[in-house]
């Protein structure tokens, strides 16, 4: 059946690799193998793929950067497509409307936004994700969040057919859309802005870089933030309060820099990680009595 799916994608030219290292394909760095890899090269391809993988009653992991994604050690027993560079175009649509591919990044999005001079994305500047996996998440930052701007959403539906959502159908809130609880598969967004100033864009994408060098331990692999914020309250400020800053397990470690961070300190496992996550829950929980939801998405166990 892997066979079968590979065999599909690479007569379609995706590239294809079989017991694909994941730690090569996520910001973590750790974790297993996924069965199949593939890399699509065009939308169209990426649509004769999933159909065929669904036709065979298999439903593939879709992840763009893998800028969220925990892998287990154990790895992937499925097929897990990345949409990346090959599916990445952006254009204006008019004056004030961007239309970009899932596999774009987010900063070729927000650098086009600031060419044409259009202002509401310098939020997102600095996140190391794609287009695809922020509309998912809906990714946010200093009181940006992908939900202000976004107008629409194309997608592949679970019978691999396109189709589209407006914005009041996307089910946008805090790190979760509509595509979190349908599964489908994003092709591609419409997103409003507005006209301003170059050089006050720019100031304002420079200021966010500039935070999350001076805040956030970008120096090792991590998945951003490890927990969501729970209401109330917020998730690095009660694990620096139970004085877990430099907490170790294996290779992996709480940030010193910011405790909101687990990141692969020395060559972690994801066991490593998992088993830290596990404690820092259990030490907040008993300290604080608040149970710390992980924003990071943890595939298999
Ligand atoms: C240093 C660092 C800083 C970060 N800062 C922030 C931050 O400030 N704010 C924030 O919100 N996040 C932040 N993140 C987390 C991460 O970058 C975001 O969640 C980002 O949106 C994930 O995009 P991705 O392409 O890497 O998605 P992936 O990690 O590849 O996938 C994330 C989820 O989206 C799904 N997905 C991805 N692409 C698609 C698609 N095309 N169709 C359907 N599903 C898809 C995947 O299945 C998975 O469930 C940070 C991460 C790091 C490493």
């Amino acid at each position: 059946m892997y066979n079968e799916i590979a065999l599909f994608a690479e007569n379609l030219g995706a590239e294809v690799i079989l017991n694909a290292p994941m730690k090569k394909y996520t910001s973590f760095k750790c974790g297993g193998n996924a069965r199949v890899l593939v890399i699509p090269q065009s939308v169209d391809s990426l649509q004769k793929i999933l159909g065929f993988c669904y036709s065979k009653n298999i439903c593939p992991l879709v992840i763009g950067n893998g800028s969220n994604l925990l892998v287990a050690d154990n790895g992937i027993e499925n097929v897990v497509i990345k949409i990346g560079s090959k599916i990445s175009n952006i254009y204006l649509v008019d004056d004030e409307t961007i239309c970009c591919e899932a596999g774009a990044s987010l900063k070729s999005l927000c650098m086009f936004a600031l060419e044409n001079s259009l202002s509401g994305l310098e939020f997102a500047y600095g996140i190391p994700g794609t287009l695809g996996g922020a509309v998912y998440m809906n990714a946010g930052a200093y009181g940006g969040e992908m939900k202000d701007v976004l107008y629409s959403c194309k997608h592949i539906n679970e019978n691999g057919n396109l189709n589209e959502l407006p914005q009041s159908e996307l089910n946008l809130r805090y790190r979760g859309s509509a595509y979190t609880d349908n599964g489908y598969t994003i092709v591609s967004a419409l997103m409003k802005l507005k006209k301003a100033p170059k050089t006050e864009i720019k100031a304002a994408m420079d200021d966010k870089l500039q935070r999350r060098k001076d805040k956030q331990p970008l120096e090792y692999p991590s998945a951003g933030s490890t927990f969501k914020r729970p209401e109330g309250y917020f998730a690095g400020a009660l694990i620096e309060d139970c004085g877990l800053k430099g907490y170790t397990v294996g290779g992996a470690q709480v940030s010193e820099k910011h405790a909101g961070f687990v990141i692969n300190k020395d060559n972690a496992t994801s066991t490593d990680v998992l088993n830290l996550i596990k404690d820092v829950q259990k030490i907040v929980y008993e300290k604080h009595g608040v149970k710390l939801e992980t924003e990071v998405k943890i595939i298999g166990e």
